[in-house]
């Protein structure tokens, strides 16, 4: 079976799927009640996900734009089966969609950027002139002006919603990110579309009917994304706790272990350090200041080595850099710097200086021979030669062998 074999039949997957849709008659009730479920059961999974996660900004809110889209949807499809008065159905929808669609923008940037923003709720103020000069004109008892007016309502706070959560995969890169901005971003243009279609129908590519359609799957498709982002979150926050060290913030031993190639390539370097005469910080200082000297240490050497370097705390007042394609006297001439860089380091105790400064132990593998844990074994030895040679001090291992 060729590439062209499976390339025609789904071509001809594709044609029955239209060919079927377009015999298929949708009638207005049905798209209706599936609008409206599509709303309820939306909102109950954002309120279902909000029970039960730690972070759940922007799940409520969702709920919210969601539910008030919902009564949106059932007051249209009252006014349909004629349960309640043109006057009172056409504006209720007009309320509650326009609403609705605000509140679903403020809910998707809270969910996006995981933080409140009080003046995100200032979009509200937009719904708000309409809804006045709507009362005041009275242009919602017009179906195609009403139509036209809160579908490109909706086309603007999805297109935003859209924008927002691609615009923030900088600072978090969830793969969902991409996934959801697309069916947002479908919806969007489906609204448009809808727009289009009512104020001038002979040049609309479908009928309200079918891109109401196509949207209730989105609604159903953002739903579920919603529920998968806020999934890849949690888990991205369980591998970051699970690589971290709690206290200083730098990766811990499981992540630089894991970080390490399996085989060494010729010249990547291991610096391995510990501070000196730690015991006697913490006895003299106290342990939180000890604590302190940790973190000051740590964020000192993360700010001074080059962005290829990885570095981790591997336990107590131990910690290592492991630096590729670094020759032996590059990785001297890095230690080294670090050594004065810790010596130089400012950290205060009730208004005393606490004396700080570092021994560390630099391998490359070029004396390793390949194994990452023989390169440990050097750097170990190199660092006792250094603290055995009176501290403060980068030791090279092949210094030690000669
Ligand atoms: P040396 O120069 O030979 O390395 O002497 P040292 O005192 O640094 O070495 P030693 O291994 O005797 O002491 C290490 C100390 O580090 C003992 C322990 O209490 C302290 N320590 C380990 N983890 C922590 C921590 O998370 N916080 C604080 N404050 N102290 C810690
Ligand atoms: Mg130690
Ligand atoms: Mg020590």
């Amino acid at each position: 079976m060729t590439a062209a074999y499976w390339c025609g039949v789904f071509i001809d997957f594709i044609a029955f799927g239209i060919m079927t849709l377009q015999s298929f008659q949708l009638d207005l009730a049905t798209v209706l009640l599936l609008h409206q479920c599509s709303f309820l059961v939306g909102a109950l999974c954002f309120l279902y996900t909000r029970w039960q996660s730690k972070r759940g900004e922007g799940l409520g809110t969702l709920a919210i734009g969601f539910l008030s889209l919902a009564m949106s949807s059932t007051l249209a499809g009252l006014g349909e089966r004629s349960v309640l008065s043109h006057e009172i159905w056409t504006f209720g929808t007009f309320v509650f969609g326009l609403i609705g669609y605000s509140v679903f923008w403020v809910g998707m940037r809270q969910l996006s950027s995981g933080r409140r923003r009080r003046i995100d709720w200032l979009v509200l103020v937009i719904p708000v002139v309409l809804i006045v000069v709507a009362f005041a004109t009275r242009f919602y008892l017009v179906d195609a002006v009403r139509g036209a007016v809160s579908n490109f309502i909706s086309f603007l706070s999805l297109a935003a919603a859209t924008a927002t959560v691609l615009h923030d995969r900088r600072p978090e890169r969830l793969p969902v990110r991409v996934v959801l901005s697309c069916v947002i971003a479908l919806s969007s243009l489906l609204a448009l579309l809808i727009v289009v279609a009512m104020l001038t129908p002979a040049i609309a590519p479908m009928t309200p009917r079918w891109a109401f359609f196509i949207r209730i799957i989105c609604h159903f498709a953002i739903a579920l994304f919603v529920i998968i982002l806020v999934k890849e979150r949690a888990e991205a926050a369980l591998r970051h706790a699970a690589d971290t060290d709690m206290l200083t913030g730098v990766g811990n031993r499981r992540w630089f272990t894991s970080r390490m190639p399996k085989v060494m390539r010729a010249d990547d370097a291991l610096l391995l350090m510990d501070l000196d005469l730690f015991k006697q910080v913490n006895d003299r200082f106290g342990h939180d200041t000890g604590d302190q000297v940790l973190v000051s240490f740590a964020d000192a050497i993360s700010r001074n080595l080059n962005a290829s370097g990885s570095f981790a705390r591997l336990g107590g007042e131990e910690f290592a850099a492991y630096l590729p394609k670094t020759n032996a006297l590059e990785a001297m001439k890095a230690a080294e710097r670090l050594v004065d860089v810790v010596g130089k380091l400012e950290v205060d105790s009730n208004g005393q200086r606490v004396p700080l400064t570092v021994s560390i132990g630099v391998a490359t593998s070029a004396d390793a021979g390949g194994s990452w844990s023989d390169l440990l074994k050097m750097a170990d030895a190199a660092l006792y030669a250094a603290k055995d040679s009176g501290r403060n001090r980068a030791v090279l291992y092949d210094k030690i062998a000669a």
